[in-house]
Order: C-alpha cells, then sequence, then structure tokens
C-alpha cells in the first residue's frame, strides 16, 4: 500500500450483525483506479507520471484483463511513429467514412488528437511500439490505410518479479501447442505453414526448454506475447512507480458526496469496505459480457455469456449498475465486439470448454460457411465484428444463424488452421480425440452425408458449394465480394489464383464446425465525453467520475475500424482521464486549453 496516501488503514470493527468481523478500512487516493486491463492500467501509470497517487482496484486474482490474453493489438491512425505519412485529416477522412450511426463527434475527435499523444508517452517509456501492415477493417473506404495497426516487443515476464504469476495469463488455445507463447508473426506463420514455420517452431520449443531457471518454479512461458506482453510492459512501468493493485476487490458502488463522487466501496471476499478519492474514480472495469441478465437487456440478439471469449471471472457490467445507481447515462450498449468462436473440448481438463476464436479461419481458400438452411450470409473473409454483424442480421432475418456452419475440404484442413485445430500437417486428424468427432467437429466423405450430420438441407448446401467453386474459378464472388479487399487478401492464401481467398471445396473428406455468435466484449457502457467524464442523463459531467475501455461507450459507435479498435481507444481515453484529472488537480504543467485534452 502506498503509505503516503493511506490516512489509515484496518480499522477493524466488530459487526453489530451477529458474530462475523466486518472489515472496515478507510484508504484515500488522488486517484481510484476500477480494473486492471489497458484502459486502467493507463489511466493509471499516466496519473502515476503526473504525480497523483493512484490504486488499482481489480476484482479478479489476477491483474491484466481481458486485455493480457488479447492479441494486444492497438489502432491508433496517426501514429507519428517512423515514416508514417498519416494525418489528422486522413483519420477522420476514414472515420466518417466507416462510422454510422449518432456518435459523440467531439469525442471521436479526441480519439484522433489524443491516441498519438498516448503513443508518444508510451515511447517515452520506452515501450517500443512498432506498426504492423494490417490493412484497415475497411480497405476499400477513403483514406485506409495498412500501418494504423501497433504491436508491442515481447516481454520477459520474470522483469515483473514475483508478481509475474500473478499477471493474468493468455488463453491455453493461443500457445502453440497449448503451452508455448507466439508473437502474432509466428502465429499466422505457424497457423498457414507460411514460409519458414519450421524453423519458427524449433525457436519456440527451444527458447521456452532451454530456460531451466524458469522451467524449475513454473510451466509458464516467460517470454510474454500479444496483449500479456502489452500488459508486461505497462505493469513494469506501474510497479516501478509504486503504484499498487489491489486484488480481490470487486467495485460494489460509487460514493457521492460535496456534490462529487468521492470514492468506492468495493468488497474483499465478502467484506465491504470504503476507499476515498481526492481527486477522481477512473472507471474501466471491461464491459458487461458475462452477465445474461444485462446481455437480454441491451444487445439485439443477446446470444449467451459462454459464447464471450473474454475472461469468465471477470466482466459483469457491476461498474455499468454502479454508474446507473447515480444518474449515469449510456452509450452504445446495444452490440458486441463480435467475434465468432468455436466451443472446443477443453485438452486435459474435463467438462470445461476452450472457446477458439474464428477470426481468420473462416476466411480461407476451400471453405464456406453457412446458416442452417444451407445458405451464405456474409463475405466470410470480413472483419470478425463485420462477420458478427452479418450473424446478427441474418439470425433476425431467418432465425437459422447463431449458430451457423463453417464447411470445409481436406485441402483447406492440410493447409489451415480451424477450429482450435493447427493444420493436418502438424496436427493430423488421427490425434483429434475420438469423442469429438461429430460432437465438436463433423467429418464425411460427401457433402450430403456431411448436410445429413450437421442437419442442414443438402440441396441448399451443395448449390451453395457449386457456386462457391464456381466463384474460385472465376476469382470473382458476385455474391458477397468475397477476397475482392486487400483485407480479405491478407489473410488469404496468396499461392490461391486467381483469388487468395477463393479456392474449390471438392476435396473429399468434407468437414464441418459450428459457430456462435461470440464477442471480445461488450461496445457500450457508461456515456462518457471527449475527457472521459461520464456524464448524466442531462448530458453534464458528473463530477469526478471517468470512464475508459470498455466500461464506457465505444468512441466509433458500433463500428470496428480496424485491428486494435478496442485497445486503441481503451488506452487513449484511460490517458485522457488521468490529464483531465492531473488539469483539475493542478497537477499538469501546462494549462488546459478549453475544448482540448491536455498535451503530453
Ligand atoms: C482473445 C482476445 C483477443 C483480443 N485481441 C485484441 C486485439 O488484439 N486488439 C484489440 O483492440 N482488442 C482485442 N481484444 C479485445 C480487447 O481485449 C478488449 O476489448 C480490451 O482488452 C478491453 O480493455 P478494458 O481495459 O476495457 O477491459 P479489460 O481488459 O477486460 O479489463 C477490465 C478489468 O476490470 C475488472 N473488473 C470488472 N468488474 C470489476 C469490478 N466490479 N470491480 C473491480 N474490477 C472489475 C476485470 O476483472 C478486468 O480485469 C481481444 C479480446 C480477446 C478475448
Amino acid at each position: 500500500m502506498d503509505a503516503g496516501a493511506v490516512l489509515s488503514v484496518n480499522m477493524l470493527q466488530r459487526s453489530r450483525m451477529g458474530e462475523s468481523m466486518a472489515s472496515e478500512i478507510h484508504e484515500l487516493y488522488d486517484v481510484i483506479v476500477i480494473g486492471s486491463g489497458a484502459a486502467g492500467a493507463m489511466a493509471a501509470l499516466r496519473a502515476a507520471e503526473l504525480g497523483l497517487s493512484v490504486v488499482i482496484v481489480e476484482k479478479a486474482h489476477k491483474f491484466g484483463g481481458t486485455s493480457a490474453t488479447s492479441g494486444g493489438v492497438l489502432w491508433v491512425p496517426n501514429h507519428q511513429l517512423a515514416q508514417n505519412s498519416d494525418s489528422r485529416e486522413q483519420a477522420l477522412q476514414y472515420l466518417d467514412a466507416v462510422v454510422s450511426g449518432p456518435i459523440q463527434r467531439e469525442r471521436l475527435e479526441a480519439f484522433v488528437d489524443q491516441g498519438p499523444q498516448m503513443v508518444r508517452f508510451m515511447k517515452s517509456l520506452g515501450i517500443a511500439l512498432a506498426s504492423t501492415p494490417w490493412p484497415d477493417y475497411y480497405p476499400g473506404a477513403p483514406a485506409a490505410r495498412a500501418d494504423r495497426s501497433l504491436v508491442c516487443p515481447t516481454f520477459d515476464g520474470r522483469e515483473l518479479g514475483e508478481k509475474f504469476t500473478l499477471l493474468r495469463e493468455q488463453y491455453t488455445r493461443f500457445k502453440l501447442l497449448n503451452r508455448y507463447s507466439m508473437d502474432l508473426g509466428e502465429f499466422f506463420t505457424l497457423s498457414a505453414r507460411g514460409k519458414g514455420w519450421k524453423r519458427a517452431l524449433a525457436r519456440i520449443l527451444w527458447g521456452y526448454w532451454s530456460d531451466r531457471s524458469t522451467r524449475a518454479f513454473t510451466r509458464r512461458d516467460r517470454r510474454l506475447t500479444q496483449g500479456a506482453a502489452l500488459m508486461g510492459h505497462l505493469y513494469k512501468r506501474l510497479f516501478d512507480r509504486g503504484v499498487q493493485v489491489h486484488l480481490e476487490r470487486r467495485l460494489e458502488r460509487l460514493l457521492v458526496s460535496g456534490g462529487r463522487v468521492s470514492g468506492v466501496t468495493v468488497s474483499y471476499f465478502g467484506h465491504p469496505y470504503d476507499i476515498h478519492a481526492r481527486h477522481g474514480v477512473v472507471v474501466c472495469a471491461g464491459g458487461f459480457e458475462w452477465n445474461q441478465e444485462l446481455r437480454e437487456r441491451f444487445l439485439a440478439v443477446p446470444g449467451l455469456t459462454r459464447y464471450s471469449s473474454t475472461p469468465e471471472d471477470a466482466n459483469r457490467g457491476e461498474a455499468l449498475l454502479a454508474g446507473l445507481a447515480i444518474g449515469a447515462a449510456t452509450e452504445h450498449t446495444d452490440a458486441g465486439w463480435w467475434m465468432p468462436t468455436m466451443h472446443m473440448p477443453m485438452p486435459a481438463a474435463s467438462n470445461f470448454e476452450e472457446i477458439h476464436q474464428a477470426a481468420f479461419d473462416v476466411g480461407r481458400p476451400h471453405s464456406v460457411c453457412v446458416n442452417r438452411t444451407g445458405r451464405r450470409f456474409v463475405d466470410e473473409a470480413c472483419g470478425y465484428d463485420d462477420f458478427g454483424k452479418g450473424m446478427v442480421a441474418d439470425q433476425q432475418k431467418t432465425g437459422a444463424n447463431c449458430p451457423c456452419w463453417l464447411v470445409f475440404d481436406s485441402r483447406f484442413r492440410s493447409s489451415f488452421a480451424a477450429g482450435g485445430f493447427m493444420p493436418a500437417a502438424v496436427m493430423p486428424d488421427r490425434v483429434i480425440p475420438r469423442e469429438w468427432w461429430d460432437h465438436y467437429i463433423f467429418k464425411a466423405d460427401t457433402l450430403q452425408a456431411l448436410a445429413a450430420k450437421i442437419q442442414v438441407p443438402a440441396e441448399a448446401l451443395t448449390a451453395t458449394v457449386a457456386s462457391m467453386n464456381e466463384y474460385a474459378r472465376t476469382g470473382r464472388d458476385p455474391e458477397f465480394g468475397r477476397g475482392g479487399n486487400d483485407y480479405d487478401k491478407f489473410f488469404g492464401d496468396p499461392t490461391c489464383k486467381p483469388n487468395p481467398s477463393l479456392g474449390a471445396i471438392e476435396s473429399a473428406p468434407f468437414y464441418a464446425v459450428p459457430i456462435n455468435l461470440g464477442d471480445l466484449g461488450t461496445k457500450g457502457g457508461l456515456k462518457a465525453d471527449a475527457f472521459a467524464r461520464v456524464l448524466d442523463a442531462r448530458g453534464e459531467p458528473i463530477p469526478a467520475l471517468y470512464a475508459a475501455g470498455n466500461a464506457s461507450g465505444c468512441p466509433f459507435g458500433n463500428c470496428y475500424p480496424g485491428a486494435g479498435g478496442t485497445i486503441g481507444p481503451a488506452l487513449t481515453f484511460g490517458f485522457i482521464a488521468a490529464n483531465d484529472i492531473a488539469a483539475r488537480a493542478g497537477r499538469q504543467p501546462q494549462p488546459r486549453r478549453e475544448g482540448t485534452a491536455l498535451a503530453v
């Protein structure tokens, strides 16, 4: 605990109710951050850097949130890293073209203006962000580019000292053979058996097994990649600045006194106590994807909590409810960050399923996605959020989507990962447990037999496949335009001609895996403004209450503009919130200009 910041601690009082002991601990900080994901870590780091005392309150027994399990990609237009010719104008031109529906224009502009400042701040702390050639998700839109998605270098987990094992771990499914960390380059090379895949495999295995000192105390790979690397970098800097994360503390309610939010009540293993904030509370507690009641209340097609690919114990909307209880407004709560998911029986753990994200499986050649009437409903190779929107629209139209099917042939199976299985060359059919066949993954010698197994009309499925085979021959998909843009092609197979996303589905056996309407979290939450201040129903800021990340409404509404489109804004609005609190607290050297957030 930050001794200077805490006024009094451990005032234990015997409960008047029965024999149980209630612990009432009073703590005071300048800033309280609720939630330890990307938004919370950035809000806390920036606040600490600006000289504010800060604590992160986290309900889980590990820190890092969904962010630590993620791909760790940040979408920040006009990021101004090396050789970047992007501009504010181009960024807004692109966003204006792809964002539809009502949004707060000032908030969108705040993201575009402050994102590059946030990147500069990370760089100034020695975090070497690098741009990737990932195309924006609407590559045909004006001012679309293929350099706005940023990634962090890998991070050595042991730099976190004894806190290494308290950082939330990446899912086993994101690891090679359930064990070895891969960065995104390695993941794409191995999952499509790209050039150099054998060398990459050997390097990963050698790195892990030659690390004897780490092997002596944990199975965990100390080479943190993707979201774990991002969070490792941020937490190293947070711990270096003495910021503490209080785990196992769940936000129960927001305290209001003197006309402003003055603190929070949290519960610690059932014991409630209050923490007070001099200058602000920043709610970064993720979305509500694991709360079925809130899904039913807000989402157009609610799906089930278990379809979500975020950690089960984390985001259940308590912060949203706490905000609503003090009159906060909400925004964009009707959609998720969609991600088609598959539910693979968990290797080596009985009665559990692994959620497999089908983001890249569905756009590879020699495959097609159909609803339960055997018909296509989307350009399968589009971005995963649009794929989910396609599922929602088709479900509303036909009632026969959610789940739908990925159907593929043996050429696909031998070359690409699907359903959590590596390509057959790495993981042949014979190593798939027998009891998974015809329950999780289906296989048949003919399309008709496969259709019978998955209860899709055979005539419709064979007609759909016949059309796809014709499109593969001509290289043109007149129905949905699959493979007709740079994004689709990026995840296709360059050796597949004439269209890298379209290959004939004709070599037996044929396979199918069901796809659910999964998500990466929810898009809406507390309505926050350009300064990340939470607004009430009249549109007035609730004094000293801020929100960032999935706990707040997405600045793009129901749009996912590019890879990293959730973490980019989460970090940026965490940064903005800390700047605004510091400005109000008089800790910021530069004066705040009206209408703008602070510059670094
Ligand atoms: C496998 C996977 C890959 C992904 N890859 C990417 C990617 O590459 N790029 C991208 O932009 N997005 C990606 N996403 C989505 C992205 O991870 C999330 O949208 C983002 O991390 C949300 O950040 P956050 O800080 O808002 O919330 P989180 O990281 O979810 O953090 C919220 C934290 O708040 C805590 N919390 C919740 N309720 C309470 C409470 N009542 N009291 C105290 N604490 C509470 C939670 O335990 C959690 O630790 C991915 C998601 C998944 C699942």
